[in-house]
């Protein structure tokens, strides 16, 4: 059976170009270990008297190219081979969107849904405290993930600022727009992703975005903005997803036809969107197998398996979500003919628009909602028609070619610098 160890999956990405890039293999030796792994417990103190010990990790894989950069998740799955993972990629992210900062990842190990507001303000304060020495704007810059948001970087900000004794707003991207966060920073990753399905669907599919027809795996933060963007560029959504079930269209054209405000208020009023009228419910098998042109994992990591793989039936699949395809399904895919957008480059506009927060904040300034979009615009269509052209040139598959171009800027870095 496969192995879906996501720190395992990583490796195996890694190791799949080193045929490719040829670069010194003491290179690949410092990059398959993280440099640093913290992991801290978190005793908590809960409002009914009981006290509960929760773990925290903060993985810092690779500074070559700058300071550390990468999310915080708040989930029951979250392991250090997941942070590990998560935090590979995002030194991969950062070099292929080719912004000045490495790789990190955060996570606690917890079901913030069964912690009230109060007690996830605490559990988020006491993991600053712990990992107080290990961030900072020049060093580690944490941002939003899996079930954190604007409010977690304001308490996060907050409490790194109480220690420091003055305002650090540069610690943490994602923040609020009123604590000095970026226009555009909460739909960034969801606007890249569709940005990457409109290119996708020209260079791969041939045919304009308004007539495809999508699937989208996961209503969170990445997946409502990803369904918003895509229906603004009059792409057809026939199925999504969320963590209680999936729902397909049951209107006469066959897609979701109501604005995406709308549907959002629905879904969140009636607790999800399968349980909105209108919709058949289907399960999570479904929605991934769903007769569509575009599939857009936006969830978490191995959906698309060995397992599965055969059965999917979209002609392209665009990484929206973290880690969503594993290797060997990859393989099989390929075999298939589908074409993958990989999540290095599909979800790079959420690390992306961080970094015009971390430059705004250091230079006290605030760009207008137009200036950021139409900068993430312009990045992320670069970064894709360089994958693009370089899996054309060397006939290798997009996540092959998104992995040399970023390993290969990375190894630069560390070679200049002298890192050997
Ligand atoms: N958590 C996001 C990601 O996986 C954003 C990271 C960041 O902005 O630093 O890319």
């Amino acid at each position: 059976m496969e192995y879906e160890d996501p720190f395992a999956n990583a490796l195996t990405q890694l190791a799949s170009i080193t045929d490719i890039l040829s670069v010194d293999p003491e290179y690949y030796e410092m990059l398959k270990s993280p440099i640093r792994e913290i992991t801290v417990s978190l005793p908590l103190k809960l409002s009914n008297g009981n006290v509960v010990t929760f773990t925290g990790y903060r993985v810092q894989h690779n500074n070559a190219r700058g300071p550390y950069k990468g999310g915080i998740r708040y989930h029951p799955k979250v392991s250090l081979s997941e942070v590990k993972a998560l935090s590979m990629w995002m030194t991969w992210k950062s070099a292929l969107i080719d912004i000045p900062f490495g790789g990190a990842k955060g996570g606690i190990t917890v079901d913030p849904k069964k912690l009230t507001n109060d007690e996830l303000e605490r559990l988020t304060r006491k993991y600053v405290d712990a990992i107080e020495e290990e961030i900072g704007p020049e060093v580690d810059i944490p941002a939003p993930d899996l079930n954190t948001n604007a409010q977690t970087m304001a308490w996060i900000m907050n409490e790194y600022s109480r220690l420091k004794g003055h305002n650090v707003p540069s610690v943490v991207t994602g923040k609020p727009i009123e604590l000095g966060g970026s226009e555009g920073r909460n739909a960034a990753t969801g606007r890249g992703a569709g940005i990457c399905v409109r290119e996708a669907v020209q260079s791969f599919l041939h045919k304009d975005v308004k007539d495809v027809t999508v699937a989208v795996q996961g209503f969170g933060n990445v997946g409502t903005n990803t369904v918003k963007t895509l229906m603004g560029m009059g792409a057809k959504i026939i199925a999504i997803s969320d963590v209680v079930g999936g729902a397909r269209s049951k209107s006469s054209s066959g897609h979701f036809e109501q604005s995406f405000d709308e549907l959002l208020d629905r879904s969140t009023k009636a607790g999800s969107v399968c349980k909105i009228a209108e919709v058949e419910e289907i399960s999570n098998s479904e929605l991934l197998e769903s007769d569509v042109d575009v599939l857009i994992p936006a969830a978490l990591e191995n959906q698309i398996t060995e397992r599965n793989a055969t059965k999917i039936r979209a002609k392209l699949i665009v990484e929206a979500a973290n880690g969503p395809t594993t290797p060997m399904a990859d393989k099989i895919l390929g075999r298939m003919g589908v074409n993958i957008v990989p999540d290095i480059l599909a979800n790079s506009g959420g690390v992306l628009v961080s970094y015009f927060e971390w430059v705004q904040n250091l230079n006290r300034d605030h760009w207008s909602e137009e200036a950021v979009n139409d900068r993430l615009e312009g990045k992320m269509k670069k970064a894709f028609y360089d994958v693009l052209s370089y899996s054309r040139k060397d006939n290798i598959d997009l996540r092959r070619a998104a992995l040399v171009l970023a390993v290969g800027r990375v190894v630069s870095a560390m070679r200049l610098s002298g890192w050997h």
